[in-house]
This record gives C-alpha cells, sequence and structure tokens, in this order.
C-alpha cells in the first residue's frame, strides 16, 4: 500500500441526519428523545463513567430484550438513507491508486448490507461487531478498538507500517473523528455534525454536500501525477 483514504461510515458514507445506534434502538422497541435510555447510556459512557465495550454490552442488553435479530439489523443497513455519489467516488479513487478503509464506531454487519456490492472497493473494514444466537437474536457485540481515541490509533498503525502520512487521508463527520489530526494526516469533514468544522487544527477541509463526489477534488490534483 502506498497511499490511503480512512472513511467513517455514519454520516460519511450515509446521509446526513441518518445515526445506526439511534435506528437500532428504535428497532428494539425503545424510545430515543430526551432522557431515553439510549441518549443516557451514551451520555455516560461520553462522561467517562464507563469503557466503550462496557457501552456495548450495556446496548447489547437492551437490544436483546427487545429481540433485535440479525434480519433486523441487515434490514436497517439496506434502508439507511443513502449519500449520492458512492459507487463513482470509490471507483475513482480506486482507480488513482488509492487503498480505501472504513474506520467507524457503527456495526460491520450494517455497514455491510448499506454498500451491498460497494464493499469490494474496501480493502478493511473496521466497526464494532454483533454476535447472533441460535434463533438469530442478538448475543453480544464486540467492540471495536478504532472508535474515539482509537481512530487516531489506527492512523498511526498505517504510518508505522511504513505509509507516509502524506499520503493518508481520513474523511469523517463528527466529534468521534477528531483525535485524527493529531496523527499529522489530512482530515476532511463532509456534511458535518460537529461545531468544530471550521477549526482547522481538526478538519483542513469542510466540504457540505449531498454527494460523496465533492471529496474528489480535495484529493486528486495536479500533484497526483508526481511520483
Ligand atoms: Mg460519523
Amino acid at each position: 500500500m502506498e497511499k490511503v483514504i480512512v472513511f467513517d461510515f455514519d454520516g460519511t458514507l450515509t446521509q446526513k441526519g441518518a445515526n445506526v445506534w439511534k435506528t437500532l434502538w428504535e428497532m428494539a422497541g425503545y424510545p430515543t428523545g430526551e432522557g431515553s435510555t439510549y441518549r443516557n447510556l451514551f451520555r455516560d459512557y461520553i462522561n467517562g463513567e464507563y469503557s466503550y465495550q462496557k457501552w456495548c454490552d450495556l446496548t447489547c442488553e437492551y437490544f436483546r430484550k427487545g429481540n433485535l435479530n440479525s434480519i433486523k439489523v441487515s434490514t436497517t443497513g439496506a434502508i439507511l438513507p443513502r449519500i449520492k455519489g458512492i459507487k463513482n467516488t470509490l471507483e475513482v479513487l480506486k482507480s488513482k491508486g488509492y487503498d480505501l478503509f472504513i474506520v467507524s464506531g457503527s456495526i460491520k454487519q450494517i455497514i455491510k448490507s448499506y454498500l451491498k456490492e460497494n464493499i469490494n472497493y474496501f480493502t478493511g473494514i473496521y466497526a464494532n461487531n454483533f454476535n447472533y444466537d441460535n434463533n438469530g437474536i442478538i448475543e453480544s457485540i464486540t467492540a471495536t478498538p478504532f472508535d474515539f481515541d482509537g481512530k487516531k490509533v489506527f492512523i498511526e498503525h498505517l504510518i508505522n507500517s511504513g505509509i507516509k502520512k502524506e499520503n493518508i487521508i481520513f474523511i469523517g463527520n463528527s466529534y468521534n473523528d477528531e483525535k485524527v489530526s493529531s496523527a499529522g494526516v489530512k482530515t476532511i469533514c463532509i456534511n458535518p455534525e460537529t461545531k468544530n468544522f471550521n477549526d482547522k487544527s481538526i478538519w483542513h477541509k469542510a466540504i457540505i454536500s449531498e454527494s460523496l463526489s465533492k471529496i474528489l477534488p480535495e484529493i486528486i490534483n495536479e500533484n497526483e501525477n508526481i511520483k
């Protein structure tokens, strides 16, 4: 690998506003408004009351009680609001020699059912994994080590494996992506869900667009032909 683009998933490769975890809580029959368990558990995680794995474990208990099964999970992925231009954008980036990764706090099974055949453009997908029992009901969640601060750790692994910082670009949209810039790679914020999108120390460029293809001019430029 020489050149790498790392994508966040939720709100980056999907349309703004679509939140996978929220949709899953709803699929499991729970409210998601002010004061809901969904919001309280996440707030407590953010406030440092427990680990990311513990947050996954607590979430899983509720999902299991709500009989969340593999079919509902796949359906949630398949019907997520789509961002335009995915296939074309991934195609162009591959043709320019980029290896593509997803590093996400979403769920592998959701990402697969959303991307369908476009999954083949990616060299690797890192996200939380749902494990199901024999009846297809969720039994446990294996937490990704690469969300929040972990996204930066993933980028550092790439750098340590010999890929130059200047050949790594990260595309994200929200607060859980914001440690990445401190790894010294270029960061692009698409359809921001973070108030920091104009802070150049965190995001080098912000783009608001219905189409993912708007990232292409930021990546492919006149320097592209210089080896
Ligand atoms: Mg996101």
